[in-house]
């Protein structure tokens, strides 16, 4: 028997993958009354996103997650690109600006497991074997009808309702968005397995380019290795000998004499690129996939659906403790739907990429990618895109060097969910609520305020925040060399 949430919540999340989760243990820390519901009695098992990228790992530090998911997971060194065994371009994170220089590979099924224990821990639970059905609006919030497995309706009324509920999301659909975009005829074979053989792939994630397609090998956890091989439209779920195959005419010469011992999961995906018209429409967010949808290239979708969520739930805070007026919230579309284009243009060209078979074409993109490798910096301008750490927001002040960027979080040393103040040495600290975390630090040249998800605030949001005067346009001086 499903057991019933409450029927009124400041905020309800409909819907339990990685982004919901990631909102519901946010509010959970943050005292936020909120109610999470998912139609799944449990984490769903199955290949789906297997790379915590550092920029997800900074947040999940903030919700006391980083340490056991990385105790959990292997340390990826970041990304090959190969054409047989001719190495092409290598993006290493070993330099990367983050105190976490790794790409975490770890199954979604064991990050969301992970999520869910910590908000249990935090005295919240998610409400399972509930479906969102119907949305109306109920000043000041909403209505939503919901039904339980044994086919029970209920009313849930909201002040805020949160649609984390995937690609096709109820929450979307109720609010009349539109999700523009299309459907390339591009599917793909994917499979967690255990080899049989052969000498250890390493822990790069590696794209193999052949003139049979595109294959990308992955450690995870346990021995397994994931595969992801592109694959002509109407391909079923890969078995042993399509696995054996893949391998065989796409990878290195490691992988040429294998077999394979198990397979802990096999599927296809077809890929859609599309981003909703909003991200808020009244008193309901998108977060995740039900606002963003992409290439799984390059191991970005669920770790920006994840920072979606980071963005909006302390601001969800803010306002319902009336620590800031209701605009904060007008920023979440402003910030997040610009970093999910960026994402799809930045995806779609990977996969291009990738994909390219005609061999003269082919044979330019590798020498492109060989010579490239050798450009100073463009490696590590590669990885720190893939990495998540370059994403930012606009200022309200163009001029502003330093708002809307990311803070690395060894300069601003954050306790949990606290806000932070960084003042260059041996200048006065200013006065601030206990909240707060004060600290100095050299790498900044002025005072600067650092918001709950690492992002350096606008002046005019800590003045009304945490009642902290800043310069108008302070400078770090990490930022300006
Ligand atoms: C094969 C594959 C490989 C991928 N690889 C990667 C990768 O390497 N890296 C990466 O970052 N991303 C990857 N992704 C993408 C990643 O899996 C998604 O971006 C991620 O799951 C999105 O999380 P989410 O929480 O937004 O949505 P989801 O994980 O889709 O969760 C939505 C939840 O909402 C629930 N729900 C749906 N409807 C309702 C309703 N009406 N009422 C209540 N609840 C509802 C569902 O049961 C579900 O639990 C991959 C995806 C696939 C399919």
């Amino acid at each position: 028997m499903t057991d019933h949430p409450p029927a009124h919540t400041d905020v309800l999340i409909v819907g339990a993958g990685p982004a919901g989760l990631t909102l519901a243990a946010t509010l959970a820390q943050l005292g936020i009354e909120h109610v999470i519901i998912d139609p799944k009695p449990a984490v769903a098992p199955g290949s789906k996103a297997a790379a915590v990228q550092p920029r997800t790992l900074e947040y999940l530090d903030r919700i006391g997650l980083a340490k056991r998911l990385i105790e959990d997971g292997v340390r990826g060194s970041g990304f090959s690109a190969v054409d047989g065994d001719r190495p092409l371009l290598r993006l290493s994170y070993d330099r990367i600006a983050s105190p976490y220089p790794f790409l975490l590979l770890i199954s979604q099924a064991q990050t969301e497991a992970r999520i869910e224990q910590r908000l249990e821990e935090l005295g919240s639970r998610v409400f399972r074997g509930i479906r969102l059905l119907g949305l109306v609006d109920e000043f000041p919030g909403s209505a939503a009808t919901v039904v339980t497995e044994d086919g029970t309706m209920q009313v849930v009324n909201a002040r805020f309702v949160i649609g984390c509920d995937g690609l096709h999301s109820t929450v979307r659909q109720r609010r009349a968005v539109d999700f523009p975009g299309n459907a390339p005829a591009q599917l793909f074979a994917l499979a967690d397995v255990v080899l049989d053989g052969g000498d250890e792939p390493g822990n790069d994630t590696t794209f193999s380019f052949s003139q049979h397609g595109m294959l990308l090998t992955s450690a995870l956890p346990g021995g397994q290795l994931r595969i992801v091989a592109s694959v002509p439209p109407g391909t079923a779920a890969p078995d042993e000998s399509d696995i054996v195959r893949l391998l065989r005419d796409r990878g290195p010469s490691w992988a040429r004499e294998v077999g394979v011992k198990s397979i802990a999961a096999s599927s296809t995906y077809q890929v859609q690129q599309r981003v909703a018209g909003t991200m808020h429409s009244g008193n309901a967010f998108l977060v995740g996939d039900a606002a963003h949808t992409h290439s799984p290239a390059g191991g970005q979708g669920m770790n920006t659906g994840i920072q979606d969520a980071a963005n909006l739930g302390w601001k969800l805070h803010h306002v319902l403790t009336s620590r800031t007026g209701e605009h904060l919230l007008d920023t979440y579309d402003a910030e997040r739907r610009p970093v999910a284009h960026g994402l799809i243009s930045f995806t779609a060209q990977l996969m291009n990429l990738a994909m390219i078979s005609d061999r003269g074409a082919a044979d330019l993109r590798n020498n492109t990618l060989a010579a490239a490798a050798q450009v100073p910096g463009v490696a590590e301008w590669l990885a720190t895109k893939l990495s998540q750490l370059d994403i930012g927001y606009p200022p309200a002040n163009p001029h502003d060097p330093v708002a809307g960027r990311r803070v690395d979080p060894r300069i601003s040393t954050p306790r949990g969910l606290s806000w932070s103040l960084v003042a260059p040495p041996g200048t006065p600290l200013p006065e601030a609520p206990n909240d707060v975390t004060v600290t100095t630090s050299a790498d900044v040249s002025q005072l600067i305020a650092v918001r709950p998800d690492g992002i350096a605030a606008d002046p005019a949001l800590a003045s009304e925040a945490i009642g902290v005067d800043l310069p108008a346009a302070s400078v770090a001086a990490s930022e300006r060399r």
